[in-house]
């Protein structure tokens, strides 16, 4: 909410609710279940489904909220810079922010509304080069929509139309478990799909590729199969769909790694051919998409933890492949100044990118903490403690400090020392500290 400029909103409420008056009841006729006729800000009332359908060519779309039952009447969402042409609600839309008229409700309330979104780029909406990044907190670009990742929505349709002759675009049609509002993407280009194989659960693997990538894919997906198999077997059932995999993505040159938009996940065009980006989008799955960060301090518990995965997984299906991620860990985990955040403690007021969360150290001193507990109590009694942990609040927002608790209780060594050395010492660690 910050950054709102009162008076405009102001303005616009009231036009707003000029604009209800007219077909209106007088207030004291409505009884205490209709729609109040004002726009009530509540940004803490939760999104429970969005249901999207853009044209690409038009740059249009219509958004389906539903909105959580709530005490409180009222509802907002993030609008980033959109044109709102028409809600369904009376709403107040302002400074990035729409505010509704929603009672307050025992049941889930749905607003449709009617938007024009604009090109981004740098990586804040749908760019011009046809792939969309939402993350950190730029999905109001594209979509209302709540940025916090602890608010968790069903996408339960998503469609797009105008995609241009040759092209196909890459996306799925719905996400059936919570996700967090950035999980959304899309990529628009010329795509072949290399099938890569099913795992024992039964779910397909594969890799969009562009013309000219087919080595590429080939080389990063080597294993990918057997990853997402161990992932599955390890930490429990996969929750975005039956078919998932990697979009090579047209990023602008000096952009390396990938993005965890499950269940199609992007992986830069120039890292398509590195297992270890394939294996950390995979495990993003269970740890970041599957559990959710409560808070962007709790940045470690999605990357830190997805970057060990990528390399314990990575460990047991291909050997050589795992060994070398755990080198080119520790070559960075040199390069990582002390003073860089890795967990910090700021209730929700942290910036993950101006406060320079958003940089190696929750990855690589998140995966080498995680390393030293398994070298601890043994990498499969680890297994078993994030296993539980998923278990126990997949589909939900955690902390770190929550897994913390569950490795102790699962592996009865209390990792909260070795968190310390590892996430909060202005020390960078040396590989094997805490043992
Ligand atoms: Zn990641």
């Amino acid at each position: 909410m910050a950054g709102r400029h009162d008076d405009h909103h102001r303005e616009l409420t009231l036009l707003a609710i000029a604009l209800a008056a007219c077909g209106a009841r007088p207030p004291t006729a409505a009884p205490p279940s209709e729609p109040p006729l004002r726009p009530i800000p509540n940004p803490a009332r939760d999104i429970v489904d969005t249901r999207l359908a853009f044209d690409v060519t038009a740059r249009t779309g219509s958004a389906t909220i539903t909105f959580a039952a709530s005490a409180q009447p009222g509802a907002t969402l993030e609008i980033g810079d959109l044109a709102i042409d028409r809600v369904d609600r009376v709403f107040a839309a302002a400074s990035g922010m729409l505010d509704l008229a929603l009672p307050a409700s025992r049941e889930p309330v749905a607003v449709t509304i009617a938007f024009r979104y604009q090109p981004h780029e740098h990586f804040t909406g749908a760019s011009a080069a046809g792939f969309t990044m939402l993350w950190p907190y730029h999905c109001g670009n594209l979509f209302p929509c709540h940025s916090r990742p602890a608010d968790g929505t069903t996408f339960s349709a998503v469609a797009l139309t105008g995609v241009p002759d040759g092209k196909v675009a890459v996306y799925p049609d719905r996400i059936a478990a919570d996700a967090p509002a950035y999980q959304l993407g899309w990529s628009i280009d010329a795509y072949s799909e290399l099938a890569l194989g099913t795992t024992a659960a039964g779910t397909e693997v594969t890799i969009a590729y562009r013309p000219g990538e087919l080595a590429a894919a080939r080389a990063g997906g080597a294993h990918l199969v057997a990853v997402f198999d161990w992932l599955e077997k390890t930490l429990g059932r996969y929750r975005f769909g039956g078919k998932v995999g990697a979009v090579s993505v047209a990023w602008p040159a000096g952009a390396f790694g990938g993005m965890e938009h499950h269940p199609r996940w992007h992986v830069a065009a120039g890292a398509l051919a590195r297992e270890l980006t394939h294996a950390h989008e995979a495990a993003h799955g269970w740890f970041g998409d599957g559990i959710r960060i409560a808070y962007w301090e709790d940045f470690v518990l999605s990357e830190g933890t997805a970057s060990y995965l990528a390399g314990r997984a990575l460990d047991v299906v291909a050997p050589a492949v795992g060994a070398a991620a755990w080198q080119s860990y520790a070559e960075e985990l040199a390069a990582i100044p002390g003073d860089r955040p890795v967990w910090p403690q700021s209730r929700g007021a942290i910036d993950i990118v101006a406060d320079g969360l958003f940089q190696d150290a929750p990855y690589i001193r998140g995966a080498f903490f995680l390393r030293a507990v398994a070298l601890k109590v043994g990498a499969a009694a680890l297994d078993r403690a994030l296993a539980t942990f998923y278990a126990a609040r997949a589909g939900m927002a955690a902390t770190m400090r929550e897994l913390l608790a569950t490795i102790a209780t699962v592996t009865g060594y209390d990792p909260s020392a070795c968190a310390d050395t590892w996430l909060r010492a202005a020390t960078t660690p040396r590989p094997g500290a805490c043992l």
